[in-house]
């Protein structure tokens, strides 16, 4: 006897990265640095003091925690222009509970993060694939063109985009703004680990009401754990979210931690210049094993150039080493975690591709 499961439902897989315990983890995109000790206190003494509250909901507007992320993002953003969720995924979700659903559509440009097409589905949202041109590029041109052919209600860029690692212009977001009636959702989660001169879509904010620019603490920050995204728009976008989403859907304890990680900030985005210097130095070296890398603002890079990218998955696995397969025939996706882990990959690398017979590969 099947379940009667919705049927849009039915034959899909859930989203599935592997959480495997092995000593090298590059991918999901999480910072490998470990997170300073005055925080762990200012977060354990935060969550002591709000445990005593824990009898009541939490402050359903988030009050205090919005205003922070208003002031560490800067912009003249103001609170009532902020919104935070459980990750930038559940961001996503509200966003689609509200501006997407059936009968409506989503445009997004794949390769591009695969939860956009996912939670579409899960909203009931039909999602059409915009594509890129060759080598992952997607032009102002291009982009604006399909979002006059698709007219979709809620259009996806993501920038720097996962899993290819480059930043768009603001050239390709003004010009999808005004190709599209719909809302424009620039996915920002990599933002703080773009190379210098690439510009966050926070500054085309003021009279764009229709666009909305989502981050999240899991990556720079490096509080995965955590479960803090959040988006910045008008203020009549939280309005509307308001409607859809669930009553104090953002913990007491949720938000005492992330103010205290945010009063760290400074600290913890140390790590970014770090991460930055191996995900560039990955670029720098994967030629030499006759691989061929993306160019990234991210902290990861997407390489290609293997004869079996999935042979070559397993064999960095099992040498414990693990990477993302992200679904693109003929490619793997890296995280660029602290350096002795960079170190691990490409001596895993180097075993697998240049020591052993025949690349270590079956051919
Ligand atoms: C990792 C990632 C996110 C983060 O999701 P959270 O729910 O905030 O952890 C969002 N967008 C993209 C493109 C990502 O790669």
């Amino acid at each position: 006897m099947s379940l009667p499961i919705r049927p849009d439902l039915v034959g899909r897989t859930p989203y599935g990265a592997p959480q495997l315990d092995v000593a090298v983890r590059l991918n999901t995109n999480e910072n490998s640095h470990p997170l300073p000790e005055a925080l762990l206190d200012d977060i354990t003494s935060a969550a002591r003091s709000a445990a005593g509250t824990l009898n009541r909901y939490p402050d359903r507007e988030a009050n205090a925690l919005r205003a922070d992320l208003a002031a560490y993002l800067g912009h003249g953003l103001r609170p009532d222009q902020v919104w935070a969720a459980n990750g930038s995924n559940e961001v996503l979700q509200q966003l689609l509970q509200a501006f997407g659903g059936p009968d409506r559509t989503a445009l997004g440009f794949v390769p591009s993060y695969s939860m956009h097409a996912n939670i579409c589905a899960a909203t009931g949202t039909r999602f059409v694939d915009g594509a890129r041109t060759g080598d992952f590029v997607l032009t102002a041109e291009h982009a604006a063109a399909q979002v006059v052919s698709v007219q979709p209600d809620v259009a996806f860029l993501c920038s720097p985009n996962n899993p290819t690692g480059t930043a768009l212009g603001l050239d390709v977001v003004t010009a999808v703004y005004a190709a599209a009636t719909g809302v424009v959702i620039v996915d920002e989660a990599y933002a703080e680990f773009a190379r210098p001169g690439s510009a966050s879509a926070l500054t085309l904010l003021p009279g764009r009401p229709r666009l909305v620019v989502t981050r999240t603490m899991s990556k720079a920050f490096g509080m995965a754990g955590l479960r803090l995204g959040y988006l910045a728009a008008d203020a009549a976008v939280l309005d509307a979210i308001r409607l859809v989403r669930l009553p104090y859907h953002l913990s007491t304890l949720t938000q005492v931690a992330a103010r205290a990680a945010l009063a760290h900030a400074p600290r913890l985005l140390a790590t970014v210049a770090e991460v930055m210097g191996q995900r560039d130095r990955i670029v720098r070296e994967l030629p030499a094993y006759g691989l061929r890398p993306i160019p990234s603002d991210a902290n990861f890079v997407l390489f290609g150039g293997m004869p079996d990218a999935g042979a070559l998955w397993q064999a960095l696995l099992d040498r414990g080493v693990l990477v993302r397969d992200v679904g693109l025939p003929g490619w793997l996706r890296v995280t660029a975690g602290t350096e002795a882990e960079t170190s691990a990959f490409l001596a895993a690398l180097d075993h697998v591709l240049t020591l052993l017979p025949g690349g270590g590969l079956p051919s």
